[in-house]
């Protein structure tokens, strides 16, 4: 379908209510309403060891293309069996049978986990982007328009720092704080993860610790230090380590151990704001979340969650908890894009992830290059997510 100009929109309008003989507001352009799915590509992106960026353009019978993340499904990338698999329950049917295939797809989840909460989403992301090329309209506009027009963003330096000690915590945040963000994440017990020996995890655990002062050394007092403690901790030694935490004066401290209800007892006890729910899926498994009191602020990510119409959903029953959403997301600039129009009209938005230093060409994967000023993400009034992918950047570092 050849592309339409505002002046022949508007005059398709006029001839359509003409001929209609009344003046109801109806569709101008019924063949927009008729675009239907009829394939996908898939770009694979080499990014580093803690994963690949999957990036999903869906393509559609009028032309129109639109992009997604899917990335992060786990080892192997399962989830491009299921983008494909997805896709072709979408082909043939509309851009806007978002409901439908979010129906088809959820009882998925139980067997194939985040290979199908990846692959929905990363499918969801790019139908959005093509309804708002369809529109003519940035695609927070179909998310009920926006509230500000840049997105705060933290800057996660745990995927790009190799040197696990307060040296090297230190030399990544500083490279953060030299691009302009005056907010940090990183998650410093992971070294915790194999040890049993209760001498060797007090030794490990210190040693996060003193990661953690360094990093809020660079940051200085005013600057936001942010503490993912990736669940490496039982109920008394996470109410020890809150205690140890509270000198650094944590902007949040995120999933200090696993199960609801310990979460719940840590987020009573703790002086600090805590925050959490990166890998769960749907409406259902983040309302017993909300309804346990494990958290203040709720973190869906926009490729694991469901979705852009997902992540407005969570955040609108968190919104009604009286909880401020930051959606998770170390992801490519095409996910951070997605979330952000998703951000930039939710009340209770608090802040939103964006993987520093993980490579540098990230910025020119986007066409236009990906610009974030400041630690701030800059929603675009171009028509959908406002990106194309660069593919000369996406063949480069494809996986071979
Ligand atoms: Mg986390």
């Amino acid at each position: 379908m050849p592309a339409m100009n505002r002046r022949e929109f508007l005059a398709s309008f006029g001839s359509a209510a003409a001929l209609a003989g009344c003046t109801v507001n109806t569709p101008p352009d019924r063949a927009a309403t008729k675009i239907t799915v009829t394939g996908i590509e898939i770009f694979r992106i080499h990014v580093n060891q803690r994963g690949d960026w999957v990036i999903p353009r869906i393509q559609t019978s009028a032309g129109v293309t639109g992009i997604g993340d899917a990335s992060h499904a786990g080892a192997g990338e399962p989830q491009i069996a299921k983008l494909e698999e997805y896709t072709g329950l979408m082909k043939g049917r509309s851009i806007y049978d978002i409901e439908w295939l979010r129906q088809k797809v959820h009882p998925e989840f139980e067997k194939h986990q985040r290979a199908t909460s990846c692959a929905l989403s990363g499918i969801e992301q790019a139908l959005y982007d093509i309804q708002g090329k369809v529109a003519g309209v940035p695609t927070y506009q179909l998310f009920g328009g926006k509230l500000q027009d840049t997105v705060r963003n933290y800057a996660n330096i745990n995927r790009s720092t190799d040197e696990r000690t307060p040296q090297g915590f230190e030399a990544m945040a500083r490279s953060a704080v030299e691009a302009g963000f005056d907010a940090i994440k990183m998650a410093p017990f992971d070294g915790l993860r194999t040890k049993e020996a209760a001498a060797e995890r007090e030794g490990f655990t210190q040693l996060g610790i003193d990661c953690v002062a360094a990093v809020r050394g660079v940051l200085g007092p005013d600057g936001d230090l942010l503490v993912d403690a990736h669940s490496n901790f039982d109920l008394e030694k996470s109410l020890d380590l809150v205690r140890r935490l509270e000198p650094l004066k944590l902007f949040w401290l995120e999933e200090v151990s696993r199960s609801l209800e310990e979460l719940a007892a840590i987020n009573l006890a703790a002086s600090m704001p805590t925050a959490g729910g990166e890998m769960l899926f749907g409406l259902e498994s983040n309302a017993r979340y909300i309804a346990a009191k494990a958290v203040d602020i709720l973190m869906p990510d926009v490729k694991y969650c469901g979705g852009m119409l997902e992540l407005k959903k969570i955040s609108a029953m968190a919104e009604a908890a009286g909880l401020s959403c930051s959606p998770h997301g170390p992801a490519s600039p095409v996910g951070n894009m997605a979330a952000a129009h998703v951000c930039v009209g939710l009340p209770n938005f608090l802040i939103l992830e964006f993987s520093h230093g993980e490579v540098p060409w990230r910025a020119e994967l986007m066409d236009p290059p990906e610009v974030v000023e400041e630690g701030y993400l800059s929603v675009t009034d171009r028509p959908g997510l406002g990106y194309e992918l660069n593919e000369t950047v996406a063949r480069k570092y494809a996986v071979a």
